[in-house]
């Protein structure tokens, strides 16, 4: 039986833990024998997952970690098309995103964090995880593993927050996924807030893959879900013209955290990052705050190691730091807007291209996606040029109707 001491222990071999790893060594090179990463599953199996990565995580880990995400088989996407009841907007950028099965990025990422000199151990499970006078201990069947730091990074449904009765702290929802291999549609990502109007809190979405592509709804609470699965065959029908009730796709439920400043994002000796935080509200993105919490944790466990303080009661004061942050807190408005009059305003007053400046907040929103601006870039004069209605939408604010594009 294996035991090892290390200075830090990455629980889990998702993103947020590949990046995790990935971020340590670049920052500190000399520490990479003294981390391990541990996985429950075999490499290279699939998850629920629609695999929108962003442009602005591709971007970032070629300019932080020097690997190619874009390179990876899949879909370039080149915008974002929101749609509520009868409007849509259509916001065009080149390098939004990219779609990439899961089972190929988590791989792809696995193989980097072995590349960098770090070991990895799959198919090792931790079923026991205890704090000593010096460390974390974390117990699997290969043997009993020991660190400083621990970064968990072992997801929506992990065994950290529950050891440590964390986990259901925050909202969580379930989510319906289902994948239409003999469909097909443009490279831009479809989300349909029109849910909202059915009582559903969330949306629809359909995602272009390399063949067919993948849609789902989100929303789902265990009191709902049957509501749910009637809703997402109405959204097919409404977005692809399909209808597929006769023929009922394989059907995947799984649930997702919501992050919010109220998700308990450490604790003594141990660094939650990823799902153990949470997704955005507005476009589920949840590898973006895998990528940005990996590597607040990486410098928040090297400041530990320095200091020998193991407290991280400047991690919350960090991840506020970070770039989905900001972006976060705008799409946060959105989860107060479950009523239909007022998300219509807010549809409206986003897609607007009536404005001095002639960019709606969705083309800006498009271009921090992709990575190409900082959200910094929003001034004060761009939210009161986006958000302040011209005469025609105030027109029709009054008479009804609202953006066709
Ligand atoms: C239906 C659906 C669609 C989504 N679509 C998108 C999208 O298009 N774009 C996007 O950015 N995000 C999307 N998300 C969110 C995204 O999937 C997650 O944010 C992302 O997977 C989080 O990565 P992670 O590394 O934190 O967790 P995971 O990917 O869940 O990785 C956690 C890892 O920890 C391992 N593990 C768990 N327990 C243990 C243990 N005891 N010991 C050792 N290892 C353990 C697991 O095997 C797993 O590999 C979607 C989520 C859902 C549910």
């Amino acid at each position: 039986m294996v035991e090892e001491k290390k200075d830090v222990i990455v629980l889990g071999g998702g993103p947020a833990g590949s990046f995790s790893a990935m971020q340590l060594v670049a920052m500190r090179p000399e520490l990479t024998e003294s981390i391990v990463l541990l996985e429950a599953k075999r490499q290279g199996r699939d998850k629920v997952c629609a695999g929108g990565v962003s442009g602005r995580v591709m971007r970032r880990s070629r300019e932080q970690l020097g690997i190619d995400i874009a390179s990876l088989a899949g879909r370039d996407i080149d915008g974002l098309n929101p749609r509520f009841r009868d409007m849509e907007a259509k916001a065009t950028k080149k390098g939004f995103g990219k779609v990439i099965r899961r089972q190929v990025l988590d791989s792809f990422l696995l193989d980097r964090v072995r590349d960098a000199g770090v070991t990895v151990y799959t198919e090792t499970p931790a079923t026991r995880i205890h704090r000593t006078s010096d460390g974390v201990s974390v117990e699997t069947k290969e043997g009993t593993f020991t660190g400083k730091v621990l970064i968990a990074a072992d997801g929506v449904n992990g065994l950290t927050k529950r050891t440590l009765g964390l986990d259901s702290i925050g909202r969580k929802e379930f989510l319906y996924m289902a994948r239409l291999p003999e469909l097909d549609m443009p490279s831009r990502l479809i989300v349909d807030y029109t849910p909202i109007l059915d009582g559903v809190p969330g949306y629809a979405w359909f995602f272009p893959e390399e063949k067919g592509l993948n849609a789902g709804i989100t929303g789902g609470s265990a009191g709902n879900m049957k509501l749910l699965k009637s809703v997402f065959f109405k959204m097919i029908q409404k977005n692809l013209g399909e209808d597929i009730t006769g023929e009922e796709p394989i059907m995947q439920v799984w649930p997702e955290r919501f992050f919010s400043v109220a998700v308990p994002s450490y604790s003594e000796r141990i660094l939650f990052v990823g799902d153990n935080l949470g997704v955005t509200p507005l476009t589920g993105e949840g590898l973006g705050v895998c990528f940005d919490s990996s590597r607040a944790a990486a410098q928040e466990a090297l400041r530990a190691l320095d200091r020998n303080d193991y407290s991280f009661r400047t991690y919350p004061w960090r991840l506020k730091t970070c770039e989905f942050f900001p972006t976060w807190s705008l799409e946060h408005v959105f989860l107060m807007l479950k009523s239909p009059t007022l998300f219509r305003l807010f549809f409206m007053l986003t897609t607007e291209r009536n404005k001095p400046i002639e960019k709606t907040l969705m083309d800006l929103y498009c271009r921090i996606f992709a990575g190409d601006i900082h959200i910094s870039y929003l001034t004060a004069l761009h939210l009161m040029c986006t958000m302040t209605p011209s005469w025609k939408l105030l027109k029709s604010l009054v008479l009804g109707g609202g953006p066709k594009r």
